[in-house]
């Protein structure tokens, strides 16, 4: 990857991609201004999405949705792949090339926020939210896919798949449905994300690993019988000591997060039953692996040490992202024609309320949105995301769009208010009208999609 083409090659390359059939920029006008005009109808099933608000793999109305709008524009249908019941692939066209669009509509628990109100403002305390914004991205792929279909019906050869790809958030849907094959045909996969900035620069993230711990003691009265006790709890506590004093001594990059997901039922009994959910991520999946083994080193000894038993399971993973320079670079090109957006005078008003806010914001300003931000080589993200293990199958590229206030972090409940607004919807468009002319690139070129393989 990343390696440097000869200028002779790049000559042969350059002028095969002019000699390829290329779409008159009249055709690209027209699919623009067909998303454009289907608008209040995204913005609609966005809002949907984001009032359903359900948690990765119980995305029922949220896929159903997505599904009866992909039919409703002619696609093929195939629902519950990959033995997920929200997965599902949307067909349509034939014959080589295969591109896909991928879809996500996931929420996050505990993330529920009223829709561009400044102020922290559950709508139902404890409930789940969108506060990854998944509601604009599995609607954004489906503006892009619904143009690219008509582009295609237009009398242009090649098959387009939209892929609804449930529980990105710690459930890595995308994982299986790569193990079930269902990408192994396919030349090019488009896709992007909601973020605070326009931006297409082709950067990897980190490879995670997330599981589960749970530790099995003996119940006993607190006070009455402690020394019958062997207390699940102490194992978590354990645990988690010994991981926290690892941390000076794993590379830099790592990240380890954790929460207590059981901690016994009341403390005048010895708890027989704790679980601890644990996140490890690094940018390289070989490191993390070494990692991992340690931190279950460390569960293994918590057990041993305190006369308890330990089993885990691993309930999600993927991999970091393998990014494609020559699709960013298209991406790039195509997100400089789209632009960015501005703010309404009421807009503003929201996004200088809600910046008031955040704790230590990024240098990203109100009005960036207007902007692209200059392509980057070699960025490394600080998420990570399961779309990295289609990344290692098919060429694969993203953009992300300014669906967020800049500065606003993802997975917070300031997210969740952007997601569920309009600068959520014109941040979503952006993104749409990228993945579109992105996608009739790779159609249009067979240079461009050799390329990206190499
Ligand atoms: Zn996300």
């Amino acid at each position: 990857m990343h390696r440097s083409i000869p200028a002779t090659l790049a000559l042969v390359l350059s002028v095969a991609a002019v000699s390829a059939q290329q779409p008159s920029s009249t055709d690209r006008d027209a699919m623009l201004r067909g998303i454009d005009a289907k608008r209040e109808k995204y913005a609609g099933v966005a809002k949907e999405i984001w009032g359903f608000a359900e948690v990765g793999f119980q995305e029922l109305k949220s896929s159903a949705l997505l599904q009866q709008q992909l039919k409703a524009a002619g696609f093929n249908v195939t629902a519950g792949v990959a033995g997920m019941p929200t997965a599902f692939v949307a067909t349509f066209g034939s014959g080589k090339p295969v591109i896909g669009i991928v879809g996500e509509f996931d929420a996050l628990p505990g993330l529920s926020q009223e829709a561009q109100t400044p102020n922290h403002h559950a709508i139902e305390d404890g409930t789940p939210g969108h506060g990854c914004g998944h509601n604009l991205l599995g609607t954004g792929s489906l503006a892009a896919a619904v143009a690219v279909k008509e582009w295609l019906a237009a009398g242009h050869p090649g098959t387009l798949r939209y892929y609804g790809t449930p529980a990105e958030e710690g459930g890595a849907g995308k994982v299986y449905m790569v193990r079930e094959g269902l990408f192994k045909d396919v030349d090019a996969v488009v896709a992007w994300h909601p973020g605070d900035r326009n931006d297409a620069s082709p950067a990897t993230n980190l490879a995670v690993i997330n599981a589960k711990f749970r530790f099995h003691g003996i119940a006993a009265h607190a006070a009455a019988a402690p020394q019958r006790g062997r207390s699940a709890l102490d194992a978590v506590e354990a645990m988690d000591y010994m991981v926290n004093m690892m941390r000076e001594h794993v590379p830099q990059e790592t990240r380890i997060h954790y929460i207590i997901t059981r901690g016994g039922a009341a403390p005048n009994i010895v708890p027989d039953f704790a679980e601890s959910y644990y996140y490890a991520r690094h940018p390289d999946m070989r490191v993390l692996d070494g990692i991992w083994d340690r931190i279950v080193d460390a569960a293994k000894g918590a057990a041993l040490g305190t006369g308890t038993t330990m089993d885990f399971e691993i309930d999600g993973a993927a991999f970091n992202v393998l990014p494609n320079e020559t699709l960013g670079r298209v991406m790039y090109s195509n997100l400089e024609r789209v632009g960015g957006f501005t703010y309404t005078p009421a807009e503003i008003k929201f996004a200088e309320e809600l910046r008031k806010t955040l704790t230590d914001p990024p240098d990203v300003q109100i009005g960036s949105q207007e902007k692209v931000q200059p392509m980057r080589l070699g960025a490394v993200g600080g998420a990570s995301t399961d779309l990295a293990d289609v990344s290692w199958n098919v060429p694969t590229v993203q953009v992300v769009a300014a669906t967020f206030v800049p500065g606003v972090p993802a997975h917070s409940w300031q997210a969740t208010a952007c997601a569920g607004g309009t600068i959520g919807v014109k941040g979503m468009m952006v993104a749409a009208k990228t993945m579109a002319l992105t996608t009739v690139d790779l159609f249009t070129d067979p240079a461009l999609i050799q390329k990206a393989k190499a």
